[in-house]
């Protein structure tokens, strides 16, 4: 084999031409392959398909197919967040356009630690990040905005920020629907055993709260969450705001979900309070559209963040940074870091708050409209009215363990991908709906699907 070319440099997108090419007739080839939401035969039979198309992983001689082999296998193995039966998780269809930039992203490979890695994209990154921030913190005189792996970082940090923001100790306060990252921050860092509320209705109860607060000794952090992994409801922020300043009680807001509501106007009115909160945790690579990663983590304060700050003399020395040279170590836990922002960036740009807002109305519209289908249907029970895009049901009478089998049943055919979610004890199916291609008649196939399948 001659010497292997480089993605970047000058030669770089001659190189990549030809590659190109192939990476998308495999991605098309493997997707035809599939023919669906998911690969047929379950994990065993994928496995061992994918065994068989990579061979020796590590051969003597190298082979130059082994991009269309391997890409061709993957696609052709691969869960479809793009298929509208594929519904199952917070998985959105990543967008084109966003794909496109996350290529520039590994062809010019930036590293966000210092800026002699990554010029442009630290300054990029400084622009998109701030009017991030002020997108959630419109009345806030300095805040800011960190862009992470996603929403686990995201909460970590936000502990991290409340525990050093409260003199090196916090303890966690939240409720019975919050996501699982954040009771594991907790044990991370090495705080005490969260405190976990548990109220009616599935979300965040301010009496309950309020309870839960005069009769723990802080200092404290409230997570409340915009838009719940299980049923994607809103916890009442400005009650629970309130309820946190009554008790000194620092508040962090998860809107992994719900983040994305902001774009639209339709729907960022459910988001009010969000920015009485210290930390809010958003993540584009669900209601945004992002190929994974692009999680951010927006702070009321600047200030909070020097926490972060960390010197290592080839990074960020002193007289570099006195001379000018912005320093880039604080603004993550981590050193080598991807500049996810360019994707980000492109995607704010191309479809601008009005594009944007018209993919979160449309699923949101959706998730209504599968609801109404499911209400009226007499073999189908509705959990509730979807907050977001997440609609829950269950065919009528079932038992649990009848719901968990239609569910496998559907993966292991490569048929769909509907999720599952036990708010209320009861096993539901979940459809997560983050697809604005899918169209009400793909919903009404979904449903039909369920019922030919569930047992009797
Ligand atoms: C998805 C999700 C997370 C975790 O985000 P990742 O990007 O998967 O790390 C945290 N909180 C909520 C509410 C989520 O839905």
């Amino acid at each position: 084999m001659s010497m292997p070319s480089l993605a970047a440099g000058p030669e770089g997108p001659g190189a990549l031409r030809p590659l190109l090419g192939t990476v998308l007739d495999a991605l098309a080839a493997g997707g035809r392959a599939r023919g669906g939401p998911l690969p047929g035969g379950g994990p065993a039979a994928v496995a061992a398909r994918m065994r068989a198309a990579v061979g020796d992983v590590l051969p003597q001689e190298g082979d130059p197919d082994a991009l269309r082999r391997l890409v061709q296998a993957l696609a052709e193995g691969a869960a479809d967040p793009a298929d509208p039966l594929c519904a199952a998780h917070l998985h959105c269809p990543p967008l084109a356009v966003a794909t496109a930039a996350d290529l520039a992203a590994s062809a010019l490979n930036p590293s966000l630690d210092s800026w002699d890695q990554a010029p442009s994209a630290s300054a990029l990154e400084a622009l998109v990040t701030s009017a991030l921030a002020a997108e959630v913190y419109p009345r806030a005189p300095a805040p800011d905005c960190l862009v992470t792996t996603g929403g686990t970082e995201s909460n970590q940090l936000a502990l991290l920020l409340a525990r050093e923001a409260h003199g090196g100790r916090t303890r966690l306060v939240a409720g019975a629907g919050a996501h699982h990252s954040l009771t594991r921050a907790a044990w991370l860092l090495g705080l005490p055993e969260p405190v976990v509320v548990h109220g009616p209705a599935g979300v965040l109860d301010p009496a309950a709260l309020d309870a839960a607060l005069s009769a723990t000794p802080g200092p404290l952090l409230v997570a409340a969450t915009a838009g719940t992994t299980d049923t994607g409801r809103i916890d009442p922020l400005p009650e629970i705001a309130g309820r946190c300043r009554a008790h000194g009680a620092r508040l962090h807001v998860d809107a992994a979900y719900g983040g994305g509501l902001l774009f639209s106007d339709r729907y960022r009115g459910r988001l009010a309070g969000l920015d009485a909160a210290d930390t809010v945790t958003l993540d584009l690579h669900k209601l945004g559209w992002q190929p994974v990663a692009a999680g951010l983590l927006a702070v009321r304060d600047a200030r909070d963040l020097t926490a972060l700050h960390q010197r290592a003399d080839y990074l960020n020395a002193d007289d570099d940074t006195r001379a000018g040279l912005p320093d880039l170590l604080g603004r993550s836990p981590r050193t080598t870091r991807r500049p996810d922002v360019l994707k980000i960036a492109v995607t704010l740009s191309t479809l601008g708050r009005t594009g944007l807002g018209a993919l979160v109305d449309r699923v949101c519209g959706l998730a209504r409209e599968f609801a109404a289908l499911i209400a009226a249907h007499p073999r189908f029970e509705l959990y509730g009215r979807p907050a977001i895009s997440t609609v829950l049901f269950r065919p009528a009478g079932a038992a649990d363990d009848a719901v968990a089998a239609v569910r496998r049943t559907l993966l292991a055919g490569g048929r769909a991908v509907l999720g599952r979610a036990r708010p209320d004890g009861r096993l539901w199916l979940k459809a997560t709906l983050l697809n604005p291609h899918a169209r009400p008649e793909d919903l009404a196939a979904l449903l039909e699907l369920v019922e030919g399948h569930t047992p009797r």
